[in-house]
Order: C-alpha cells, then sequence, then structure tokens
C-alpha cells in the first residue's frame, strides 16, 4: 500500500526517462561489504549487541527505522566523535563489495544507468566511495540518500530526506516516479538491510545480499512478506543475471521461478 509521497527536505537527481533498464542500490552492506552505519555504532557508538536490538525492533514493526538510526547515531555522536573522526574510520574500515567495480562498468558501457539509494549520509558515501573507486568514478555516481548537519561546537546530526516519514528517507520515492512514464524502464534493486524495506516491493527485480555475518535481514521481511527476489552473495553472482535480462535471454518470471 502506498500513502501520499512524503516531503522531500533534499533535491533529487532527474530521472532516467529514455532508459530500458535502471539499476537502484542500496550502499551499506549491498556495494560495501559491511555497514558503516553499522560499524560507526558498533566500535565507537553503544556497541553491537543493543544495534541489534535495535534492528530486531525495526523488523518486527516496535519502531520506525528513523528513530532507531537516529539512536544509533547519536550514541556515536554522544560518545565524543566527530564527523571528520567518522569519515576517517570509514575511508579506513569499509570495503567494497568484489564484484561491484566489474559490475558497474558493464552498466556504465551498456548504458544501464546504476544509483545509489541509501538511508545513510551522502558526505560519507562519497568519501568511502572516491577512496575505493577514485574520484571520477565517485562524482559521477548519482546519490540519493540523507544529509548531515555539523555545528560550529563539532556535534553533528543527521538530516533525513524525508523526516516525517518512519523510514528517514522512504526509498520507494526514488522507485515510484518511473511507474508513472509512458514507458518505464525495468527497475533493478539491490538491498541488504531493514534500511531497504521500503523499496523492497516496489523494484521489478529485487535482489537481496545475503552475508556471512547472518544480518540477513531484508531476506527475512522478504520471506515473511511474500516478497519475491534473487538472492546474491556478491554483485558478479548478480550481473549474470542482469545481463540475461538486459540482453533479453530472461524474462523476470524466469528469473524469479
Ligand atoms: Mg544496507
Amino acid at each position: 500500500m502506498t500513502g501520499p509521497a512524503p516531503e522531500s527536505t533534499l533535491p533529487y537527481p532527474p530521472i532516467h526517462k529514455d532508459k530500458k533498464f535502471v539499476v537502484l542500490s542500496d550502499w551499506d552492506g549491498t556495494i560495501t561489504t559491511f555497514d558503516s552505519n553499522d560499524h560507526l555504532t558498533d566500535n565507537l557508538g553503544y556497541g553491537k549487541v543493543k544495534r541489534r536490538e535495535g534492528n530486531m525492533s525495526v523488523l518486527s514493526g516496535k519502531e520506525t527505522f528513523r528513530d532507531s538510526f537516529r539512536g544509533m547515531l547519536e550514541s556515536v555522536n554522544e560518545n565524543g566523535h566527530t564527523f571528520e573522526q567518522c569519515k576517517e574510520t570509514l575511508r579506513r574500515d569499509i570495503k567494497l563489495d568484489s564484484g561491484f567495480k566489474e559490475f558497474y562498468a558493464w552498466c556504465k558501457s551498456n548504458d544501464v544507468p546504476v544509483i545509489i539509494v541509501s538511508s545513510g549520509m551522502a558526505p560519507l558515501i562519497r568519501a568511502v566511495l572516491s577512496n575505493l573507486v577514485g574520484d571520477e568514478a565517485a562524482n559521477e555516481i548519482e546519490i540519493i540518500a540523507n544529509d548531515v548537519a555539523v555545528h560550529p561546537d563539532g556535534k553533528w546530526e543527521i538530516k533525513f530526506r524525508h523526516p516525517s516519514s518512519g523510514f528517514g528517507h522512504d526509498k520507494s520515492q526514488a522507485i515510484l516516479p518511473y511507474r508513472d512514464l509512458a514507458d518505464p524502464p525495468t527497475l533493478f534493486f539491490f538491498g541488504d538491510g531493514v534500511s531497504d524495506i521500503s523499496a523492497a516491493k516496489h523494484a521489478d527485480l529485487l535482489f537481496v545480499k545475503q552475508k556471512d555475518d547472518g544480518e540477513n535481514d531484508l531476506a527475512a521481511y522478504c520471506t515473511r512478506e511474500g516478497i519475491k527476489h534473487v538472492l546474491f552473495k556478491d554483485f558478479s553472482n548478480a550481473l549474470p543475471v542482469v545481463q540475461s535480462v538486459v540482453q533479453g535471454k530472461k524474462t523476470l518470471a524466469e528469473v524469479l521461478a
């Protein structure tokens, strides 16, 4: 069910009206091997045990993603870590999915836009991305995310794109405008966790990442809600599936069967 669109406090890039296929992907834990906000919370904030309790309360509907996530980041800020320290920690520790560079290169050369749709903060994503793929690719990849407000005293807080939504950033709003096009592209969405719940049922083909750390919250959600999806371990196993659809060798129904 979709209600009225929540008001966005941040701009969107123009939608890709003339494309046949568009990839939208979560950043944390999907394009990266580990969620950067979880990493900050586990190591600089209130810790993993409390963070997983929060994830579970979001998954069971007891708490909104927005409020749980804000609490995670506040615990990092309250422990005295500046935003610059967070950026440096993530540039040091966060790694790219081993198949993403090749996946991105293939999409680029086949006229398939790749857009990052994240509940994280855009400046952290750009900082990590430029470290991992270089400035050129980092600057050309579109990012639809939340932002940050850094205050003169060094305190910082997340600025949600959709403050009135329980998702903070309602990722379905990056997908739904495509539905109104006369000739909409086929939309692939890639995700892994509770931040992707808002997008899960709106993609034409949903890819859910399976991770070795056992934090497979989006897979649990999709199984419970009966949302069809394709599991993938890294982008090198997702690429042939995307290629088969883009090249017309398989239909979406065949891929999802
Ligand atoms: Mg994620």
